[in-house]
């Protein structure tokens, strides 16, 4: 038979019609799932998952289902500390659930003895997290649709009994709204809530123990509707641990730390996303203080090939790696280090609990690479570790800093110690060999990428991503102990390692910098990227005021990259006003150099104004340099300006906010509250844009 091109194209089309439509779901528009499985799956396929929650809890046996709406992994640990607790206490019979694997439709269907809880963050302004979109779309929507029909203003959730707990900051303007939206909806469709409406709060340090104050109440509540009881809690592993002698660490199947099954099966293909990092190449890196004790590092990231995309003023997310010296420390305390290459199987005691990294593994690659090992400790999970205390005084010490909280937080928090740090002060010398490892992958949060605004132009490098990083590394007063930033000392590493240092170890910290089976070799880091809303006009014709200092001057590099870009090619470029700020002009003024030759192509358009705290009799900051130069702002704002705020949300964001409200209102012989209201006002229609952390 012969065929002509047409015949070709035509029959081209018709099969690939045929293999889209019977693969959809299962190799595409499903790629949630597809992602979910590859992050939670032990290696071996599953059976596929319901979407309905209720047939869920009936399917597996369950009365109480924990649902998290989670970005940085806290939420989802405090959803599976209740469910825990709820279990162990009380005897409810838990699931643990990922938000966004759930569809809601089928809520009304929610039989009226089990129990709901919605454990959710709020993420940047007032919006849920990543996975909790789709259903705050839900019940945000004008009228959510449920399976039996039943309209909202008749409350089709009146079997509904529901707990909630949000987790916030109040430095931001919506506050916990997440949770507070979620709540009004359940009610109003007619759910009834056991017990307050918890809030944890970030911006004030208290979200742990807001939240173990909330929990107390919220069960005196659960047992009473739902008429439990409590008993003893008793720890019940969820997770059993089998070593195999048989396997060792370059055996292929080991997981070894790689980012998920894909990559563990030798793959660094896309779809890149949060579930899915691509291990990208640093191409540049570069010091941008000139001082010895402090680091800000520029670094250059490579997408190209990768299928990733930007536009100025996103996210990328880059996916951290323990050091050596603090993976070093925990296997040591737990008596691991000797056989940190040892393979072990994990597997899933109850049937709804997922393994949360390929298995079999090491214990050198879960400590290094899978779990949170420098984090701020909880105060819970230290009380759980007092039967497993090597002395009767550690027991008693984990027991009463379990139980009080001021001194947990003298002792403990405020000292910024983590977890390994603290077994080591309460049982100088001795090893933890009885804590069952089933704990550490239960009670520590996984490891979070850590976000960063990204430093350079969309329409300059599309292909390189730069980012702007402050080395953390705090010293507390009249104590030795130096709290080293997981993801930005690593960075550090991977900057000596590419200027030629072949054992890169800032501060004595040390990293597997070529990654699980060198990988990573080559200087590459596993990254994705997140899109934001903090986005430069579309008519660059616009002015706009952009205040950003220290590391917050991060995406203005990129937005001043962008308009000087567009006025060198010959475009109208509306005014481009930069406060900055920093300590000194001769130490920390972040990309001194790049400023004048961006100012040559901007010409006119562009002022940069410093604030340096440090130079002068009296400190000065970016909101006094916007205070002086109050006239020239409000002339911008009333032709239609733009702003833009970067940086620390504690305290320069709310100072600007103040600042600008003040200008307005002086300048326009308004009131104070008038001024407020029409910074408000500029939020609402963004003109008035945040990216602060
Ligand atoms: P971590 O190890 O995460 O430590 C961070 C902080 O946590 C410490 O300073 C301390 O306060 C606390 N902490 C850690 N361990 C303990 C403990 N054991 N006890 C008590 N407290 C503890 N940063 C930039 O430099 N540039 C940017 O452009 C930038 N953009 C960002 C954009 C967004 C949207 C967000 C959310 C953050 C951004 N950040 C940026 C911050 C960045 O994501 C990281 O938080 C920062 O680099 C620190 O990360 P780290 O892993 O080095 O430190």
């Amino acid at each position: 038979i012969e065929y002509d091109m047409a015949d070709i194209v035509m029959l081209s089309a018709i099969f690939a019609a045929t293999i889209a439509y019977f693969t959809k779901g299962t190799l595409w528009g499903k790629q949630k799932d597809v992602f979910a499985e590859i992050v939670h799956a032990n290696g071996n396929a599953r059976a596929a998952k319901t979407r309905d929650p209720v047939k869920k809890m009936a399917e597996t046996d369950r009365n109480a289902i924990f649902f998290y709406g989670s970005q940085t992994g806290t939420a989802e640990d405090y959803a599976s500390r209740l469910a825990k607790e709820g279990h162990a206490r009380f005897g409810l019979k838990t699931l643990v659930a990922d938000i966004e694997d759930y569809d809601f439709e089928v809520l009304d269907t929610f039989p009226s003895d089990h129990l709901a809880v919605f454990v959710l963050a709020t993420y940047g302004e007032g919006e849920p997290t990543d996975n909790a979109v789709e259903f705050y779309e839900f019940l945000s929507g004008d009228e959510p649709q449920f399976s039996e029909g039943t309209p909202a203003e008749e409350q089709p959730l009146q079997n509904l009994k529901y707990v909630t707990f949000g987790l916030g900051n109040n430095t931001y303007e919506h506050y916990n709204a997440m949770v507070r939206k979620v709540d009004g909806f359940l009610t109003k469709l007619g759910a009834t809530r056991f017990g307050s409406a918890g809030e944890g709060d970030d911006g004030a340090g208290t979200m742990e123990e807001d939240f173990l104050a909330w929990k107390e109440e919220m069960w005196q509540v659960v047992c009473k509707e739902m008429g439990l009881e409590e008993r003893e809690a008793v720890y019940e592993p969820i997770f059993q641990i089998s070593e195999d002698e048989t396997l060792t660490p370059e055996s292929g199947n080991v997981y070894l730390g790689e980012p998920n099954s894909r990559h563990l099966q030798g793959a660094n293909t896309g779809p890149f996303n949060s579930h899915n990092p691509y291990i990208a190449p640093i191409s540049k890196s570069y010091e941008l203080f000139s001082v010895k004790d402090r680091n800000c590092l520029h670094m250059e990231i490579d997408i190209s090939g990768s299928g990733l995309s930007y536009t100025t003023g996103d996210h990328i997310a880059i996916w951290p790696t323990n050091s050596g010296k603090e993976t070093d420390r925990l296997l040591n305390v737990l008596g691991l280090i000797d056989k940190r290459h040892t393979v072990f199987h994990v597997s899933a005691l109850d049937s709804t609990s997922k393994v949360p990294f390929p298995s079999p593994t090491t214990y050198d690659a879960v400590i290094r690479y899978h779990v949170e090992i420098n984090g701020l400790v909880s105060r819970q999970f230290i009380a759980s570790l007092a039967p497993f205390a090597p002395t009767d005084s550690a027991k008693a010490e984990l027991t009463r800093l379990g139980g009080d909280k001021d001194a947990f937080s003298e002792e403990i928090s405020s000292r910024y110690l983590n977890i390994a740090q603290v077994l080591e002060r309460l049982a100088p010398g001795q090893t933890w060999s009885g804590i069952p490892f089933s704990i550490i992958i239960e009670g520590l949060t996984h490891i979070q990428p850590r976000y960063y605004s990204i430093s350079s132009s969309s329409q300059v490098q599309k292909n390189s991503v730069a980012i702007t990083a402050v080395v953390e590394s705090i010293r507390l007063p009249g104590s030795k102990h130096v709290l080293k930033g997981v993801t930005t000392n690593y960075l550090l590493a991977l900057k000596q390692k590419q200027h030629g240092d072949p054992n890169p170890d800032p501060h004595g910290l040390t990293y597997d910098i070529c990654g699980p089976r060198n990988k990573y070799d080559g200087i590459h880091v596993p990254v994705h990227i997140r899109h934001s809303n903090f986005k430069l006009p579309s008519n660059p014709e616009k002015p706009i005021i952009m205040i950003g200092p220290g590391s917050g001057v991060a995406p203005f590099r990129g937005f001043v990259q962008e308009r000087a870009a567009q006025a060198a090619a010959g475009q109208k470029v509306g005014r481009t006003l930069l406060f900055f700020g920093c300590r000194n002009s001769e130490e920390d003024f972040l990309y001194k150099d790049e400023w004048p030759e961006f100012a040559e192509k901007l010409g006119d358009s562009f002022k940069l104004i410093t604030a340096f705290s440090r130079e002068g009799p009296k400190k000065v900051y970016v909101q006094h340099r916007l205070q002086e130069n109050a006239d020239e702002v409000d002339e911008l704002l009333k032709a239609g300006a733009y702003i833009y705020v970067c940086g620390d949300a504690a305290h320069m964001a709310r100072d600007v906010n103040a600042t600008f409200s003040r200008i307005i209102s002086e300048k326009r012989g308004l009131t104070e509250a008038q001024g407020e209201e029409s910074v408000k006002r500029m939020r609402s229609s963004n003109k008035y844009q945040e990216d602060v952390w």
